[in-house]
């Protein structure tokens, strides 16, 4: 997940305010604060309609082993924890490949990038094993959070020796959201080698900052061409909750009133819903940017 993204830095500079105390206008102003909650409002919105009409393809998952792609420790999880769950729970195999260790993140009582990264990364070990993911399967790529557009040969190097070495029934990676570059950045590092001939799986994509703002411009493309797909999270709900919460750093540590809601609206409550969200990827359709 991580703050560190293209949406945040636009938003910060807005909010903070000198040191007011005891409310939450000590981060916050007034209107924008509001301004933000129908912004959440409508995103909920959004999410819960594209995923009524999206067809659900819980029967329909192919068989075999799966990749996760993750820019940041618990983008995983919150994506598509239910669906790892599951795919360990039929006995398949499932590699996941954790690019950053999420030091970027703003970590209440937790300053130093670091320490962040060491907690994020122990996190992370004890979320992948709830989900029943072998520990010699999560790999840390330990990039520089943030920083992923300047990484994308060395992360592509990475999806071609797990392709190699798993031979994937199914790859899922993050969705291009426009307000996360780290997200983008690994999503077209797969997209990349998919339209070299590099991958002949399915591809599914999976949202996390989805802002009307950000998302609208490419929604329409995927609604066009029919990409949107949801896959039930029951009976896997429970044991996906239990992995999310592992991510205490990031469940429990986050520094503003702001941040708290949008993790709680915006990437909590759809994370716990019935269904995952993905878009799916067609190498020979246009490119569809957000
Ligand atoms: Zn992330």
């Amino acid at each position: 997940m991580c703050y560190k993204s293209t949406y945040f830095k636009q938003a910060k500079p807005a909010t903070v305010q000198p040191q007011k105390t005891g409310t939450m206008a000590q981060n916050d102003s007034g209107n924008l604060y509001f301004l933000l909650k129908i912004k959440v409002f409508l995103a909920h919105l959004l999410r819960k309609g594209l995923t009524l009409i999206s067809p659900d393809m819980t029967a329909a998952l192919p068989s075999g082993p799966l990749i996760v792609l993750s820019p940041h420790p618990d983008d995983e999880t919150l994506g598509a924890g239910a669906l790892i769950a599951r795919y360990r729970a039929n006995g398949h195999k499932v590699k996941i490949i954790l690019a950053t260790e999420g030091a970027g993140a703003s970590v209440k009582g937790l300053g130093e990038p670091d320490k962040i990264a060491a907690l994020r990364h122990k996190e992370a070990c004890t979320a992948t094993r709830l989900l029943g993911v072998a520990d010699g399967d999560v790999v840390f790529l330990s990039l520089p959070d943030g920083d992923l557009i300047k990484h994308q040969a060395q992360i592509q190097k990475h999806i071609l020796k797990a392709i190699r070495e798993t031979a994937p029934a199914l790859i899922v990676s993050p969705c291009p959201e426009k307000c996360h570059d780290d997200h983008q950045a690994i999503a077209y590092s797969l997209r990349t080698l998919a339209r070299e001939g590099h991958v002949t799986c399915p591809i599914f994509e999976y949202p996390i900052w989805f802002f009307p703002q950000k998302v609208l411009p490419c929604l329409f493309g995927f609604i066009k061409n029919k990409r949107q797909r949801k896959i039930a999270t029951k009976p896997y709900l429970k044991t996906k909750h239990r992995a999310l919460v592992a991510y205490k750093s990031q469940f429990y540590g986050q520094p503003t009133e702001r941040m708290r809601l949008l993790f709680k609206f915006i990437v909590k409550k759809p994370a716990l819903g019935d269904y995952e969200l993905f878009f799916t990827f067609d190498k020979d359709a246009p490119e569809h940017r957000c």
